[in-house]
């Protein structure tokens, strides 16, 4: 009887300890998903820095770069919580705001100024969400090297619930995004 009393409490506790807070500002969340964490981390390690990649080659679909400055470029999140979902991070290799040197810092801020204008001009949403994940404990996907999102939103788009489900409402390929993008800023810079 004592063994099963201990073993139920066991599971109570194991219970209890996995539950998530319940608290709104947790749901709503959607920039910042610790729990996808372990899982990229575990990709990077294999394949070496995406961004890192994108900022060694030229322009392309291939590495989902759409603009390019001297210290920052400008690319399509390959897994979009949106339409239109942008990416606007440094050339160089630093994990923490803090570390950019003034001109890099400035210059990031300056692109990604930029990329607010070409989601207006491209897809005209009603507002935009823009967020920077610094570090592992915020919940940075590669935490290793900085990168802000933007994402457009549009009334009533996405009301947070089918992210939380992990059904995303993309009617869109990332590819045809891409080229919006792309002769967007061909045209414009
Ligand atoms: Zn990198």
């Amino acid at each position: 009887m004592k063994k099963n009393q201990q073993k139920n409490q066991q599971k109570k506790s194991t219970k209890k300890s996995i539950k998530k807070p319940a608290a709104w500002p947790y749901k709503r969340n959607i920039l910042f998903r610790p729990e996808r964490m372990k899982y990229v981390r575990k990709l990077i390690k294999i394949e070496a820095c995406v961004f890192c990649r994108s900022a060694n080659e030229e322009i392309s679909v291939e590495t989902l770069c759409v603009y390019k400055t001297q210290h920052t470029q400008i690319l399509l999140n390959k897994y979009p919580y949106n339409n239109g979902h942008l990416l606007i991070l440094p050339l160089v290799h630093v994990g923490d705001l803090m570390d950019l040197s003034s001109e890099r810092f400035d210059d990031l801020h300056r692109v990604t100024r930029l990329a607010i204008q070409a989601l207006q001009a491209v897809y005209q949403p009603g507002g935009y969400n823009i967020g920077l994940n610094n570090g592992v404990a915020a919940g940075a996907g590669i935490p290793d090297h900085l990168h802000y999102h933007l994402i457009p939103r549009w009334s009533g788009d996405l009301n947070f619930f089918p992210l939380i489900a992990e059904t995303k409402v993309v009617i869109e390929t990332v590819e045809d995004s891409y080229i919006k993008f792309f002769n967007y800023f061909k045209k414009v810079i």
